[in-house]
C-alpha cells in the first residue's frame, strides 16, 4: 500500500487522542494494586467492581502525575477542577459509567514541538489532558465461544492527551506519538508499553482540498495499538476518504475499527457526540483543588525532557539527528552521555560513538544497564581521552573497556599491565619506518604510481613490527615524509 496520500490535491488532517495508563502503586479510586499481568480478577474490590454503596476516593498521585505531563506539554494547569461521569454501557464497565473529566480538564491549551525526520520542527497543539479510569478487559474464550471479563484493569488511572488537528501526515503523527511516549518514560509516570496496552491511541482523520479552510468530516479509528499501525491507519483512511469524495460521495462522521492484519478500516458505528454520554458531575467525589505552590513545585521537578535534550545534542554538541535520537531514547545512555560531557576533555561525537557502539553492545549482550557494571563516566572519558591523545590505539581502548566491565582496576593500571601504551616517540617510530621502507621498495613504487592502498600496507607493516604499539598516525606521517623526499 502506498505510504502517502495518493492524490496531491488533498491535505490530510489528523488529531490524536493518546490514552496512557499511569504507573501509580494503587488504582485511581481504591487501594487495589495497579499492576499488569497478575492473575485474572485477583486485584479487585467492591469499589472497582461497582458494588452498590461502594464509594471512590481519588488517589492524589493521579493528579500529581497528570500535572507533570501538563507541564511537560506546556499546558495551563487548572488548579480547581472536577470529575464527571461519562455514561455508556459495555460489559467491561461494571458501573455503566466511566469517571472522567468533561468541561474542566486538569490541563489544557498546551503544545509540543516535535522534531521530524528531515530536521524540521513542528508545533502540535495539545487541546487538553484529563484524568479518567480504565475499563476492565474482555477475554474472548474460544473453548466455549463466549467472553469472560477481567476487572484487574478497572479503575486503573489513565490520562487522555488530546491533540489539536495540527498533524498533516502519518510521519508527523509518528513523531508526535514517539515524543509523547518518551516524555512519559522520562517523567516516570507510565510504563508506556504499547504491547501491554499501557499506551493506546485513537486516530481522527479527515481530508480537505488544499487551500480549503474548513475541515472535512472526520472519522475516528479506535484503539490503534502500535505507532506503525497508526501510520498505516492514517494513510489508508485518508486515501479511502479521498476516493469517496472523488467519486461524488460524502464522508459520514463515524467510528471505524482499524484491522491491522488486513490493512483496512471498517465502519463500526456512527460517531457519538458528547451529549450521547450524558455527562454530569461525579456526585461521589469532591472538587479537586490543587495548591498553586504544589503545581509550581511539580514544574520545578521536571527533568530535561527527551525532545529538548535531543535538540541540545544536535545544536550544541554537533551530534547527528539519528544518533541524538538513539541516545535520548534510552535513559541510561543519555545519562551516561551527559555525565561524560560534564567531565569533559574529549569530543562529544567520540563519546556518542562509544555509547552507541561498545556500551550499547554490552547492554544488549548482558541485558542490563551499564550502571550495573563497573563502567563509570570517569573511566569511559579516560579511555576516550587516551585514544584522542594517541596514547593508546582504538583497539587497545576496546581491550581496556572489556576489562573494566568486571574489574575495579584503574584505566591507567590496565594500560600499564597489558602494555597497551602506543609508541609515540618519533625517534623510535622513525627507525621502524626506515626498516619497513628499506624492505618494501615495491610498495613505495606502487604508491608513487598512484596505488594509494600501498600506503595502508606500509603502515600495517610498521604496526606489525612494533607489535601493534606504534602510533599509526605518526607512522603514516613519517612514511609519507620519506617517500615524498
Ligand atoms: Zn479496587
Amino acid at each position: 500500500m502506498s505510504s502517502k496520500v495518493s492524490n496531491n490535491d488533498y491535505e490530510i488532517v489528523v488529531g490524536l487522542e493518546v490514552h496512557a495508563e499511569l504507573n501509580t502503586v494503587t488504582k485511581a479510586y481504591c487501594s487495589c494494586k495497579n499492576s499488569f499481568g497478575l492473575e485474572v480478577n485477583s486485584q479487585i474490590c467492591p469499589i472497582c467492581t461497582a458494588l452498590p454503596g461502594a464509594l471512590p476516593t481519588l488517589n492524589e498521585k493521579v493528579v500529581e502525575y497528570a500535572i507533570k505531563m501538563g507541564h511537560a506539554l506546556n499546558c495551563k494547569i487548572n488548579n480547581v477542577t472536577k470529575q464527571d461521569r461519562k455514561n455508556y454501557f459495555y460489559p467491561d464497565l461494571p458501573k455503566a459509567y466511566q469517571i472522567s473529566q468533561f468541561d474542566i480538564p486538569l490541563c489544557e491549551h498546551g503544545y509540543l514541538d516535535v522534531l521530524l525526520d528531515d530536521g524540521e520542527e513542528k508545533r502540535i497543539g495539545v487541546t487538553r489532558i484529563h484524568i479518567e479510569e480504565d475499563a476492565g478487559k474482555l477475554l474472548h474464550d474460544e473453548a466455549f465461544s463466549g467472553s469472560l471479563v477481567d476487572f484487574n484493569r478497572s479503575s486503573v488511572p489513565l490520562i487522555e492527551i488530546v491533540s489539536e488537528p495540527d498533524i498533516r501526515s502519518s510521519k508527523e503523527a509518528k513523531a508526535y506519538l514517539e515524543t509523547i511516549k518518551s516524555i512519559l518514560k522520562y517523567l516516570n509516570i507510565s510504563d508506556a508499553k504499547m504491547q501491554e496496552g499501557s499506551i493506546r491511541c485513537d486516530v481522527n482523520v479527515s481530508v480537505r482540498k488544499k487551500r480549503q479552510k474548513e475541515f472535512g468530516t472526520r472519522c475516528e479509528m479506535k484503539n490503534v495499538n502500535s505507532f506503525s499501525a497508526a501510520m498505516r491507519a492514517i494513510d489508508y483512511e485518508a486515501n479511502r476518504q479521498i476516493e469517496v469524495i472523488e467519486n461524488g460521495g460524502v464522508i459520514n462522521q463515524e467510528t471505524r475499527r482499524w484491522d491491522d492484519v488486513k490493512g483496512i478500516s471498517i465502519a463500526m458505528r456512527s460517531k457519538e457526540d458528547a451529549q450521547d454520554y450524558r455527562y454530569f458531575p461525579e456526585p461521589d467525589l469532591g472538587t479537586i483543588v490543587v495548591d498553586k505552590t504544589f503545581i509550581q513545585k511539580l514544574k520545578d521537578e521536571i527533568p530535561e525532557l527527551p525532545h529538548i535534550k535531543q535538540k541540545r545534542y544536535i545544536k550544541e554538541l554537533g551530534i547527528p539527528q539519528v544518533d541524538a535520537a538513539l541516545l535520548v531514547e534510552n535513559l541510561d545512555k543519555s545519562r551516561l552521555f551527559d555525565e561524560c560531557m560534564d567531565i569533559g576533555g574529549c569530543s562529544a561525537k567520540n563519546v556518542s560513538n562509544w555509547i552507541l557502539g561498545d556500551v550499547s553492545k554490552v547492554m544488549n549482550d548482558l541485558n542490563k544497564s551499564i550502571y550495573d557494571t563497573n563502567v563509570t563516566a570517569e573511566k569511559l572519558v579516560e579511555i576516550i581521552t587516551l585514544i584522542e591523545k594517541g596514547e593508546i590505539s582504538t583497539s587497545a581502548g576496546k581491550t581496556v573497556f572489556e576489562e573494566i566491565l568486571s574489574s575495579d582496576k584503574a584505566v591507567s593500571q590496565i594500560v600499564d599491565e597489558k602494555g597497551l601504551k602506543q609508541i609515540s616517540d618519533s625517534g623510535v617510530i622513525e627507525q621502524i619506518v626506515k626498516d619497513v621502507l628499506s624492505e618494501n621498495e615495491k610498495s613505495i613504487n606502487d604508491y608513487k604510481n598512484g596505488k594509494t592502498n600501498a600506503l595502508g600496507f606500509l603502515v600495517g607493516q610498521c604496526m606489525k613490527r612494533s607489535k601493534g604499539k606504534a602510533n599509526p598516525a605518526l607512522a603514516k606521517e613519517l612514511i609519507l615524509k620519506y617517500i615524498e623526499q
